[in-house]
């Protein structure tokens, strides 16, 4: 699975929950052009989780550091992108697993 941030492939990457899940249900790693997801989580919350990283994303490649460091913004960036677009292409593989 992949999705591209500001035209930069990043690769999705679904983990077991071995990271700090108690804040995080993902992770963004910006030099590598990787986004760890929580395969723990139901579908729509990876699907939020996703959301959530993929607008840390967008804005360090626009330049925004200080900003994509503002968890509320991002999350509330990433609710809004999550709200009102299908990106469901990202996880094609994932729903089918869903009941
Ligand atoms: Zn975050």
């Amino acid at each position: 699975m992949m999705v591209n941030i500001c035209g930069i492939p990043h690769k999705i990457i679904e983990m077991d929950d071995n990271f700090d899940m108690d804040l995080h249900f993902g992770q963004i790693d910006y030099k590598k052009c990787e986004i760890r997801i929580n395969n723990s989580l139901p579908f729509k919350a990876r699907y939020e989780a996703l959301c959530h990283e993929i607008i840390h994303g967008i804005l360090v490649h626009l330049g925004f550091n200080e900003l994509a460091q503002d968890e509320h913004l991002v999350q509330a960036l990433g609710n809004a992108i999550n709200q009102s677009f299908d990106i469901s292409f990202c996880y094609k593989n994932l729903e089918k697993m869903e009941d």
